[in-house]
């Protein structure tokens, strides 16, 4: 099972992800935690982005179309994987299938995960995350067991440099711009399912369920 999740910020994507990894048994490529991790180790990668991200403005395509191509080439990607924050921009979608045209397989699902913009800015301004395992918490909607630490590891969760309400909004804004065509691009293949991530969490990932398992 190869899927797409997309929708802007804080709509909910990494909260759903290890439902659906575990429900087809595949890995969870987060480019945002790939990006992390390098900026991190300081990886000349990491370094090239790092203006960016801090922005919240796109990192360039190219960059991270390799960054990609890598990765699902890996073996534990033979089953399939659930991309996230993968596809951005139109560009990276038809390098995407460009990609998977060469190694004869496709996309199965894009997953839209739709939350109108005036909740995003409450949601990732609230937004708490583990920097051991990316686990993401909430505040008030989602908060972990213990105040301020990761319930699966005892990590010290942390606010992220970029869910400040100024990049925030730029980030939103970046969404619309370049991400949001992505839904018609998706919806044109017959790959398209929306889903109202405004429901409570385990509600959304019911919707999910149903929605993958049709296309099994
Ligand atoms: P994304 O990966 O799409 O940027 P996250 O999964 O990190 O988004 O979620 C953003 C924030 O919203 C987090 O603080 C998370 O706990 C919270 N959240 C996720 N899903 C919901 C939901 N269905 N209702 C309310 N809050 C949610
Ligand atoms: P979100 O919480 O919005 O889902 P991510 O963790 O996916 O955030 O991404 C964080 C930042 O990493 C983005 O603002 C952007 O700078 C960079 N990034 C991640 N994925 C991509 C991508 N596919 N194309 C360009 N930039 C990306």
């Amino acid at each position: 099972m190869r899927v797409i999740i997309l929708g802007p910020p804080g709509a909910g994507k990494g909260t759903q992800a290890d439902g659906i990894c575990e429900l087809f048994d595949i890995p969870h490529i987060s480019t945002g935690d790939l990006f992390r991790e390098n900026l991190k180790n300081e990886t000349p990668l990491g370094k090239k982005a790092k203006a960016y991200m801090d922005a919240g403005d796109l990192v360039p395509d190219e960059l991270v179309v390799d960054l990609v191509e890598d990765r699902i080439k890996r073996d534990d990607c033979r089953k399939g994987y659930l991309l996230d924050g993968f596809p951005r921009t139109v560009q990276q979608a038809k390098a995407l299938d460009k990609i998977n045209a060469e190694n004869k397989v496709s996309i199965d699902a894009a997953l839209n995960l739709d939350v109108p913009s005036d909740i995003l800015v409450d949601r990732l301004t609230g937004r708490r995350t583990c920097p051991t395992c990316s686990t993401s918490y909430h505040i008030q909607y989602n908060p972990p067991k213990v105040e301020g630490v990761c319930d699966k590891d005892g990590t010290k969760l942390i606010q992220r440099s970029d869910d400040v309400e100024e990049v925030v909004k730029n980030r939103v804004k970046v969404y619309e711009t370049s991400t949001a065509p992505l839904i018609q691009y998706y919806d044109d293949l017959g790959l398209l399912f929306t889903i109202d991530g405004t429901q409570q969490p385990t509600v959304v990932a019911e919707k999910i369920k149903t929605a993958l398992k049709s296309k099994e």
